[in-house]
């Protein structure tokens, strides 16, 4: 750990991007039970059960630490979730745990060599976690003496006797200690806690044990009970921050790696990188990525492809999903399945209901068939063309002439390449052949 955080690096060129807004937006989670089953419909995912299932039991090796290293592959046909699926992990594993998402093509930029993309994006995956250790000391106040400067003038000085469970301690109080204390006129008897990383002093009550002495004075006073074995607390603040933020910060400031100079005050956890459209990764990043899995800080790779027999980029090779063999074989492939009309009918409703869409039964019906016939993926950017021609006739809900009207202005694929094919001759630099199958 110390050897990588040491690797310093002079300045951190960031790759930057813009997210596409909103495509996966409805998920909120993986919608699994306690026994990591998915639940038909649930956290906005739909269907998918099997690899829902199989992603769920990433998602627990991810927690309890056991997955370094490990290649996992998302295999199947466009639109069957496969980055939904993805995001669903994301959102599941929350906030302090790493994950990076990047698509294959994005490792080819002129600012940045191939290499060098790749490994910001697995340091981007690992992160660090820092605990500080703030102890707060709760306990019961035996004595307080303060002593004023005679002349008035000066700083005062004091002691602290606390009673905590184990034993008595004294504390020689700071100025910050005695200030709180006369904030709160702490007197023996108080309970108090005290943060010895800030000598803030905080007065909880009055100690049940003492609570017969003190009820003779009638005092209105509330009283705390310090049953033993609660008297002393310990918090704990972590922060966790991926590796190529340490980078960061190390190519502009110094002494950040002080951080690291106390043994186990941080701890590597690795996090997962998903990198969708995998195919377009070439030989050599291949390559890369099979080398850095074998590092024991290495991320959880997830990889996603809808190709099958296809060419190894850079290659004349050709393999399963375009990645070379050695690589596929320490991957495990989670295939993701065809949705059913049901299944598309319900994730078009949930996208309905995100794109505030309102759309009658027969309307979503006939957007459910035109998924059917071409793609999940056309069928959604339905929903925001036809509910905005819903609107020009100032309709407040979507019927079937509006998703006809869409249907009929916005093409998918299939009509396009019917379209090329008839009116080839009229475009130019025409280089279709027309038994060409158009397949990329
Ligand atoms: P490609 O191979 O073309 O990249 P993909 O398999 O990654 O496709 P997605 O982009 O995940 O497909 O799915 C297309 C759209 O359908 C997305 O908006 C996604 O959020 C949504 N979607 C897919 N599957 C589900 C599901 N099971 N539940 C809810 N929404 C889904």
């Amino acid at each position: 750990m110390a050897a990588a955080a040491a690797a310093k690096i002079v300045e951190v060129r960031e790759t930057t991007r813009v997210e596409r807004i909103g495509a996966h937006s409805h998920i909120r989670g993986l919608g699994l039970d306690e026994s990591l089953e998915a639940r038909h419909v649930s956290q906005g995912m739909v269907g998918q059960v099997a690899a829902r299932r199989a992603v769920g039991i990433v998602l627990q090796m991810v927690r309890d630490g056991r997955i370094a290293g490990r290649a996992i592959l998302l295999a199947g046909q466009p639109g069957t979730g496969k980055t939904a699926l993805a995001t669903a992990l994301a959102a599941a594993l929350g906030h302090d745990t790493p994950f990076t998402s990047m698509a294959g093509s994005e490792i080819y930029s002129l600012e940045m060599s191939k290499t060098e993309a790749l490994t910001q994006a697995i340091r981007k995956s690992i992160g660090v976690r820092i605990k500080e250790e703030s102890e707060i000391i709760e306990g019961e106040v035996v004595e307080v003496q303060i002593e004023r400067p005679a002349t008035g003038v000066g700083t005062k000085v004091g002691k602290l006797i606390l009673k905590t469970t184990d034993m008595e301690t004294v504390y020689d109080l700071g100025s910050k200690m005695i200030d709180s204390i006369l904030k709160e006129k702490v007197q023996s008897g108080d309970v108090i806690t005290i943060d010895k990383a800030t000598g803030k002093i905080t007065r909880l009550g009055r100690s049940f044990a003492r609570a017969r002495d003190y009820d003779a004075t009638g005092q209105q006073t509330r009283f705390v009970q310090c049953p033993e074995g609660e008297l002393q607390k310990r918090k704990e603040v972590v922060h966790t921050v991926t590796l190529h933020e340490i980078d960061v910060i190390n190519s502009r400031t110094h002494g950040f790696l002080a951080l690291f100079s106390e043994e186990g005050k941080a701890e590597i956890i690795p996090g997962v990188l998903f990198v969708d459209e995998v195919h377009m990764l070439d030989i050599e990043c291949f390559s890369f990525l099979n080398r850095a899995l074998e590092n024991e800080m290495s991320p959880i790779v997830i990889m996603a492809t809808n190709r099958g027999i296809t060419k190894i980029r850079g290659t004349t090779y050709k393999s399963p999903h375009g990645i070379p063999l050695d690589l596929l074989d320490r991957t495990v492939i989670i295939p993701t399945q065809p949705y059913e009309e049901k299944e598309l009918r319900e994730i078009l409703c949930i996208r309905c209901e995100e794109e505030d869409c309102q759309m009658t039964d027969n309307a979503l019906t006939v957007l459910t068939r035109i998924c059917k016939e071409t793609s999940l993926r056309y069928g959604m950017q339905l929903i925001m063309t036809s509910s905005l021609i819903a609107r020009k006739r100032k309709a407040h809900e979507v019927d079937v002439e509006d998703i006809k009207r869409a249907y009929q202005l916005f093409f998918d694929e299939g009509r396009s390449v019917q379209f090329l094919r008839e009116y080839q001759q009229e475009f130019m630099f025409n280089e279709m052949d027309v038994k060409d199958d158009l397949e990329m």
